[in-house]
């Protein structure tokens, strides 16, 4: 969207083809519903959270950057808020009102929109695009809509390409991008989920099904080195570990699971204490006469899920008086408090992926216009494109951006004598 309204502002005459019944369905449900926008960031520091793929995005940033999408959201009358850490969400806490803003505001510029359209391949003559082939999303063109129906290829200068990558394929988004531009020439960086679950044997823990854990800090090791460290929320679903912190930590551990390597998660259920501290605090409660079992001692230190887990961990029985608890159960339970270990077996599908890393091979694709080196015309952008980085609005802004810059440099290449291009 942000690629075909830049273009149609600077006069391209612009088709929008989209293969679902509504535009932007992943920002419908990005966020929780609430769509986090963008980051707050200087762009230095924003950079870094693509960790490798960054330096490809600093031209666009330099072009298109969080503040002037804010200021394109406000102008088409959409207010935003800044929250915890530079996230910026609409004012309204609602992501179909930023679909829906850009859907207008992208109509209003005289694109045309066309739904239920899968486009299917890309045509090249005399070595640059010359358009594309597509299907109807029914092939009697009852679910599709626009002027479309019964044709089954359109001519175009330039084709601006921005399929996302393969997660969330219920919002449109299957991979197809990969075989377009691969047919082309280009070369795809294996594709892989990122920001997803991921699997350890022994998570959840026996007898847990859900359970969420506040405020701990969460180690990933590599190979018995420190990759990471994150504090903060992390749930225990049915088929592994998820929440916030665990989906940041995905990101370097699914590219070093893919390698073979050994991966560990040590989690520190109580950060805000060091083992000496907390030793102290154990023995200081086993002294205290009120606090009569294990059951009683565990109840101020744990989530009341975990408690079971603690006990077998121990190897104790809630109603064990506290006085009969001796040094090696202590120590077994500071352990377990501060170092509680998992070893990482698998992450999560495409289905439960945030984000799909890999994509597009960004060496063959101009960082100031977003074409391709391969075939001139052919512009490839957004999640399409081999870069991803951390939750936090920073995905949708690298969209966001190279839509932009794609849109005016395609737009530059069809009106080069307009001087706002
Ligand atoms: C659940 C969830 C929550 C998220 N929350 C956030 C968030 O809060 N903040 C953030 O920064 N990022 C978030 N992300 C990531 C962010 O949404 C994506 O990185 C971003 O949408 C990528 O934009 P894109 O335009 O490249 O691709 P997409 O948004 O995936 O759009 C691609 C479009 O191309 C269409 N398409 C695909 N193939 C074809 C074809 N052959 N023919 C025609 N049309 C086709 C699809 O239907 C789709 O509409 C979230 C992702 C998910 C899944």
């Amino acid at each position: 969207m942000l690629a075909a309204g830049r273009a149609a502002s600077l006069g391209a005459d612009v088709i929008l083809l989209e293969r679902m019944r509504q535009v932007g369905r992943k920002i419908r449900i990005s966020g929780k519903g609430r769509c986090n926008i963008t980051n707050t960031l200087a762009s230095g520091e924003f950079i870094k959270h693509f960790g490798k793929g960054g330096r490809f995005l600093r031209q666009s940033f330099a072009r298109f950057f969080s503040e002037d999408l804010l200021e394109l959201l406000h102008s088409e009358d959409l207010p935003t808020k800044v929250e915890r850490g530079g996230r910026v969400f609409p004012q309204s806490d609602s992501a179909v009102d930023v679909a829906k803003t850009l859907e207008k505001w992208v109509e209003n510029l005289g694109v045309e929109v066309i739904r239920g359209v899968r486009v299917r391949g890309l045509d090249v003559a005399e070595g640059r695009i010359s358009g594309l082939h597509y299907d109807l999303f029914s092939e009697n063109g009852t679910k599709g809509s626009g002027g479309l129906r019964g044709a089954h290829s359109l001519e175009a200068a330039v084709v601006l390409l921005a399929t996302g990558g393969m997660s969330y394929i219920s919002t449109g988004s299957s991979g197809d991008g990969y075989r377009l531009v691969e047919d082309l020439g280009h070369t795809i960086i294996k594709p892989r989920p990122s920001l997803v679950p991921l699997c350890a044997p022994g998570a959840p823990p026996p007898g847990v099904r859900r359970l969420a854990l506040r405020n701990i800090e969460a180690t990933l090791w590599i190979e018995g080195k420190l990759a990471r460290r994150e504090f903060g929320d992390l749930t225990f679903i049915e088929t592994g570990l998820s929440g916030p912190i665990i989906l940041e930590l995905s990101r370097i551990a699914v590219a070093a699971l893919d390698e073979g390597k050994k991966l560990e998660l040590a989690i520190d259920l109580k950060p805000a204490l060091d083992r000496k501290k907390l030793d102290a605090r154990l023995i200081r409660d086993l002294e205290n006469k009120e606090l009569r079992t294990w059951q009683d001692l565990l109840s101020g230190l744990l989530p009341k899920g975990l408690i079971p887990v603690a006990l077998r961990a121990c190897d104790a029985a809630e109603d064990t008086p506290c006085h009969q608890i001796n040094a090696k159960q202590r120590k077994t339970l500071l352990n377990f408090l501060k170092d509680y270990r998992f070893k990482l077996s698998g992450y999560g599908s495409f289905k439960e992926a945030i984000v799909t890393a890999g994509g597009v091979d960004t060496a063959e694709v101009n960082p100031k216009t977003m074409e391709s080196k391969l075939v001139p015309g052919l512009y490839i952008i957004g999640e399409l494109l081999n870069v991803d980085a951390d939750t936090g609005g920073f995905n949708m802004m690298g969209a966001f951006s190279t839509g932009w810059v794609g849109g005016q440099a395609a737009a530059s290449e069809l009106h080069p004598d307009n001087p706002e291009v």
